[in-house]
């Protein structure tokens, strides 16, 4: 079977140009336009690509984007100051903390601290906690964006076995959640599940959320399922997935690539994320 390859890039540029046009309709001459503010303690060189992209996307949009920098030194109370002047900012919308923290600093405690009604990223726990009740305004980037993909490219999620392998607080764990509400039955794994690959096999919708370089191989696909590959490593200065795409493509009957499948959907999530806090806090 020939596996269609599914274009994240196009779907998310759709999505960008829809928000622009949302926010020209919307705007009355008296409401500033969005604004993401996002805070960056260090210089760590992952971050400040993630970053320049998330700048370019803002300025498609219309989004204003504001970058916060303090040094690699900086104190907890430090970081927890910024995040507190963002949030009492009424000029600040969306607010992300950009990671990962230096090692000193409390990554817990200062997702705790942002405002839930600017958490753009949808890490805190209110937040997450309405994705677990299904009645979420913000939504998961990563796994919104997913769940996103399957609906474009019409992909049956009712009754469908959806299996995760990760259960990481970002991707896995609140994608388990999206997709109960979509009605799948859900199994998630993670690095203690016994018959990986068997669990897999069964999979109708197998998405790979782990951290390693080609993990999942053939053998753990199932003819004609669905293969959603959220990784992004580093191989030999080239990006590639946690999937080994050119053996599980001729076998798939949808594949997502690396780079150029889910992430720039989490980032178009991110976008959406912003301007509904913006609508929300601008009604
Ligand atoms: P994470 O927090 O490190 O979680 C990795 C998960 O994989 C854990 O649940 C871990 O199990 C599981 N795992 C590790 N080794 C395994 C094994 N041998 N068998 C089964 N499960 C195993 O990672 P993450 O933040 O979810 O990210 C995962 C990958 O996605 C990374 O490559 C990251 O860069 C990428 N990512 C991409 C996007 C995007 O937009 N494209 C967004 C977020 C993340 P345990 O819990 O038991 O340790």
């Amino acid at each position: 079977m020939a596996s269609k390859i599914i274009n994240g890039t196009e779907y998310a540029a759709a999505i960008r140009a829809k928000l622009s046009d949302f926010i020209n309709s919307r705007r009355p001459e008296s409401t500033p336009p969005p604004h993401m503010a996002v805070v960056l303690v260090g210089e760590n060189p992952a971050s400040l690509v993630y970053i320049k992209n998330k700048r370019n996307d803002c300025e498609e949009i219309g989004i204003k984007f504001t970058l916060h920098c303090l040094p690699k030194t900086a104190t907890q109370q430090e970081v927890l100051a910024a995040v507190h002047e963002l949030n009492n900012n009424p000029d600040v919308n969306g607010i992300l903390v950009q990671q990962p923290l230096p090692a000193h600093i409390d990554t817990h405690k200062i997702i705790m601290s942002i405002d839930p009604e600017k958490d753009v990223d949808c890490l805190h726990p209110n937040n997450l906690g309405l994705v677990a009740m299904g009645q979420a305004h913000l939504l998961p980037c990563t796994p919104s964006g997913i769940v996103s993909l399957l609906k474009q490219e019409s992909i049956e999620i009712s009754g469908k076995h959806a299996v995760i392998v990760g259960r990481s607080g970002v991707v896995g764990k609140p994608l388990a959640f999206m997709l109960l509400e979509e009605n799948a039955t859900v199994t998630v794994c993670h690095s203690k599940t016994q018959n990986l690959s068997e669990i897999c096999r069964s999979a109708d919708i197998l998405v790979a959320a782990i951290g390693q370089p080609k993990f999942i191989t053939a053998d753990f696909v199932k003819e004609g399922a669905v293969v959603i590959d959220v990784g992004v490593n580093r191989q030999s200065k080239k990006l590639c997935g946690d999937v080994d795409f050119e053996n599980i493509a001729p076998k798939a009957s949808h594949i997502t690539p690396v780079p150029g499948g889910v992430g720039p959907m989490t980032r178009a999530t991110l976008m959406q994320n912003c301007v509904k806090a913006w609508e929300k806090q601008n009604v």
